[in-house]
């Protein structure tokens, strides 16, 4: 499970991780692009390294990051 917050209900979202729907690996941080209960995909990003993300861990928004 990921806790996320959703930037358009502004609430603390529990999101499996099924939902999570593309994985990026960049050289400072990861982002992922998941699935949201609101029905939107955010991209949230993490500078931890990804077996350490698939813990259950609370993400920020990153909105200065696009979709891809
Ligand atoms: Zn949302």
């Amino acid at each position: 499970m990921l806790l996320i917050t959703c930037p358009v209900t502004n609430t603390d979202e529990l999101v499996a991780e099924r939902r999570i729907r593309s994985v990026v690996n960049h050289p400072t941080h990861i982002a992922l692009h998941v699935e949201c209960p609101c029905g939107g995909v955010h991209v949230y990003r993490t500078g931890r390294r990804w077996e350490s993300a698939r813990r259950p861990a609370a993400a920020r928004p990153a909105p200065e990051l696009t979709p891809a």
